[in-house]
């Protein structure tokens, strides 16, 4: 065995070299071949250990390997994996109640992925504006977005973001989006028009800093959108299924404001968490609105599968019978105001974010920073180029989270870096 000159080094030059041979470069990928990974451990091929705060972007909401999780999908991959959607299952027809339960009246639409939730939310405004009470001579199909916002790589979804990086090199991009700035009420208001058939905003943006949407902006919107007639659509991809703490994150923002009961999306769209790591994709649909999608309007192949339903009725079990939601308060509580403390000390100016969502705001680059923390063993996401992203699994423990914060505290507090 001695003789075998480091087998564990020539595997992580062999996968990435391979990589780069065959696989389209779309990525500013990280140098690390990860092999395996155990709660919030991940091992990679030259057998360091991390541990993971960044949970594959807000995926690995149960950490990895979660044995109910990985039990739930061995089972069902041996009774049904998939049928098509021109029949039924128990499992989808589960999961639909239970997020109904999670959410209120209305029904569910499933897919794959978050772009693809949004693509339903897309197709859903243009249809639903134009029904019924709302119909009119004018035809509504205009969606407001706001700036900086992410809604995924589609054609739709990157005429919906509102970031011009993220079009750059694709256009001309599907007609309609308009982009206005965040948590700006009157800016969505002048932005209206006959045309106009939604507008859509992440409870809290994600992709560039963590950027939570105001209690007064939440509900100004609700107003504003009953009286035009047009719906308010909630991308919930990244922000939503307990990552704050409570199912939405709207109503981790509403806690205890006299009007929070009032307020309530026409449509939701959901991924990320929602499979814990098995794709899976959702959009729950106010019942206003439930029925808008009749049969062959909207569909895909794979949405809402036994397997990818099997494994999002695991996630779903164990977020609630472990209680998650109120560890994530309180840890993502108590990690916040820690983290507050590194302000000031360092390159650190700002900490924002709600339960395991969390932004660190530095003065300089975030790059070097995420790859210092990830030489200590610390897996963290970026957000924009100058802000630090913390997305850990639900389960992560206090240990881990004080564990996270020494590592952190040492490059933080020190301009070690820049
Ligand atoms: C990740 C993300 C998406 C896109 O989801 P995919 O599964 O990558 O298609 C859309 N919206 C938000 C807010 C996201 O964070």
């Amino acid at each position: 065995m001695s003789a075998l000159p480091h087998p564990t080094k020539s595997r992580t030059e062999k996968v990435i070299r391979d990589h780069d041979k065959y696989v389209v470069p779309s990525y500013g990928r990280t140098p690390v071949v990860f092999v395996s990974g155990e709660g919030r451990r991940l091992t990679d091929a030259d057998g360091k250990t991390y541990l993971d705060f960044g949970g594959g972007i807000a995926v690995n909401c149960l950490g990895h390997s979660h044995p109910a999780l990985a039990r739930a999908i061995a089972r069902q991959a041996r009774k049904l994996m998939h049928i098509s959607n021109l029949y039924y299952h128990e499992a989808q027809s589960r999961l639909a109640r239970e997020l109904v339960r999670l959410m209120a009246p209305g029904k569910v639409f499933f897919c794959n992925s978050g772009a693809e939730a949004n693509e339903a939310l897309y197709k859903l405004a243009r249809v639903a504006a134009n029904a019924g009470a709302n119909a009119g001579l004018e035809r509504k199909y205009g969606i407001i977005t706001a700036r900086d916002s992410f809604h995924g790589r589609t054609m739709a979804g990157i005429a919906a973001t509102g970031q011009d990086k993220i079009k750059a090199g694709f256009e001309p991009v599907t007609p309609g989006f308009v982009h206005v700035p965040f948590n700006d009420l009157e800016a969505v208001e002048r932005a209206i028009t006959p045309q106009t058939a939604a507008v859509l905003i992440e409870g809290i943006q994600g992709e560039i800093g963590v950027i939570p949407a105001s209690p007064e902006y939440l509900l100004g919107l609700r107003r504003l959108c009953d009286r035009h007639k047009i719906l308010l659509m909630i991308d919930a991809v990244q922000c939503g299924f307990w990552r704050t703490g409570r199912f939405q994150s709207y109503e981790t923002i509403l806690e205890g404001h006299p009007d929070a009961d009032f307020f309530l999306p026409d449509a939701v769209s959901m991924a990320k968490s929602l499979g814990g790591g098995f794709p899976i994709g959702c959009v729950w649909i106010h019942k206003k609105y439930q029925d808008s999608f009749q049969p062959g309007m909207h569909g895909t192949t794979y949405g809402g599968n036994p397997l990818a339903c099997a494994a999002a009725l695991a996630v779903l079990k164990t977020v609630e019978k472990e209680n998650l939601s109120a560890h994530i308060r309180e840890q993502g509580a108590s990690l916040l105001a820690k983290l507050r403390g590194f302000i000031g000390h360092g390159p650190v100016t700002a900490v924002r974010g709600h339960g395991f969502m969390i932004g660190i705001e530095l003065n300089t680059e975030a790059k070097p920073f995420i790859q210092a923390l990830r030489e200590q063993g610390l897996i963290v996401i970026p957000s924009g180029t100058h802000r630090i992203r913390l997305l850990p699994a639900y389960n992560t423990t206090r240990e881990e989270i004080d564990e996270a914060l020494t590592i952190l505290g040492k490059l933080l507090s020190t301009s070690a870096i820049s």
